[in-house]
């Protein structure tokens, strides 16, 4: 007999919807799967304690049977599962037909999720990129200070950054509201010191791509850490120099390099250097490069996209490059500390958005998108990494 019809026949249709619901609430990252393991723990959400301990365990192993090559289970391996433990297990199941119509509760299992995503914490890997002299070092600083050790600057004597000479990462872990941030921040040395300049992307394309072969290795060794750690960079800030002049060949050729294997979010560096009219002019000059160059930038405009993610993206396609400026010092004034920088036009607060895009870009990377750089660096570019070094290697 067909499995689906037994099913159709011993379930209402709006219990087969919500056992599909409930696959999907367990499904957060909307992959298509759950975990082998969630599977109990859906269908306790569904039955409520209907099923006895000999009939989870039988559940469980049946579950851990079919995720056993992958560790997950999609919806139809869900159903199907159900529905043999229909067959074998049919008197229980009568407490399905009362409580299924209405309120199960098996939205908590999305608060179990959240539980556990936050208990895990957050990784998420910056790398800034751009010309050496541009503020990158000192940027990194800002970004950590502004959401760091934001009690501890006081009215801070301006700080003298020593010049980056080779690729070097630190990580701080922030928490806020009980939920942990470990955040890493990749600073290079810059471009255009050397006499030749044209391979000055080659070590950054390598750093990047040892995260992702590190990653892969983790992925592939028999006996799998059960989170691998994720080193991997999300994101790239590309500092473009604020001369006015649009992008320089250099640039050009080191984003083009660098667009398939990473995010890349270009700002305007020292922005503080220019008058707000000249920073508009020389946005729409960068604009036009990018495009005529078709350099991909983040947010990608490849994909199709919903419509809330499109409302999500368009401030930021708007906003692009975004006008930074880093500190060098810290002012305290009405006991509030202030990130900022001494120009000869006055003092330029670098979390204020009327003075710089500072916010915008630290709200962008921290809390509007971070998620969303983190999956397209897992799904494309990743994605891409692996799918080459595996076909090399003769895989299919
Ligand atoms: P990096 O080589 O890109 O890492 O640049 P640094 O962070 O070492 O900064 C180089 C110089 O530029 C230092 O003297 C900084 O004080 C200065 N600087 C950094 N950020 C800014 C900024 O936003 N505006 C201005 N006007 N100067 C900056
Ligand atoms: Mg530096």
């Amino acid at each position: 007999m067909d499995s689906n019809k037994a099913a159709t026949q011993l379930l209402t249709e709006s219990q087969i919807t919500a056992l599909e619901n409930a696959f999907k609430a367990g499904d957060v990252e909307d992959r298509g799967v759950v975990d082998a393991g969630q599977v109990q723990f859906i269908v306790q959400q569904v039955l409520g304690d209907v099923l006895t301990v000999s009939e989870v365990r039988t559940l469980v192993q049946k579950g851990e049977a079919v995720g056993a090559a992958t560790g997950v289970i999609n919806l139809q391996e869900f159903k199907d599962l159900l529905i043999d433990l229909l067959h074998t297990t049919t008197t229980r199941w009568g407490a399905l037909q009362t409580s299924l119509d209405g309120y199960v509760g098996f939205d908590t299992v999305l608060e179990q999720q959240r539980k556990k995503f936050l208990k895990k914490g957050f990784e998420f890997n910056l790398m800034v990129v751009g010309e050496s002299g541009l503020g990158k070092s000192t940027l990194v600083n800002t970004l950590f200070k502004s959401k760091v050790s934001r009690t501890s600057c006081t009215n801070e004597p301006p700080q003298k950054i020593p010049k980056t000479v080779e690729i070097n990462t630190v990580t701080h872990v922030i928490e806020e509201k009980n939920v942990r941030l470990r955040l890493s921040i990749t600073d290079t040395p810059g471009f255009g010191d050397q006499v030749n300049n044209e391979n000055c992307w080659l070590p950054i394309y390598d750093q990047i791509n040892k995260q992702f072969d590190k990653y892969l290795t983790e992925e592939r060794s028999v006996v799998r850490r059960k989170q691998i750690p994720d080193s991997r960079i999300h994101c790239c800030l590309y500092f473009i120099a604020p001369t006015g002049h649009g992008l320089k060949a250099l640039d050009i050729s080191c984003m083009k390099k660098l667009h398939d294997v990473v995010n890349i979010i270009p700002v305007i560096a020292k922005a503080d250097t220019m008058t707000i009219e000249e920073r508009d002019a020389f946005k729409d000059r960068i604009r036009e490069d990018i495009a005529e160059a078709e350099i991909k930038v983040y947010p990608s405009s490849l994909l199709p996209e919903d419509e809330d993610v499109l409302q999500a993206n368009a401030p930021i396609r708007k906003h692009l490059p975004l006008a930074v400026v880093g500190n060098d010092r810290a002012l305290t004034i009405n006991n509030k500390s202030i990130l900022g920088r001494q120009t000869k036009w006055g003092f330029v607060e670098v979390e204020n958005p009327n003075h710089c895009e500072f916010s915008f870009l630290r709200d962008m990377l921290l809390r509007t998108h971070m998620q969303d750089l983190k999956d397209t660096t897992h799904e494309e570019h990743y994605e891409n990494y692996r799918r080459q070094k595996l076909s090399e290697e003769g895989n299919p």
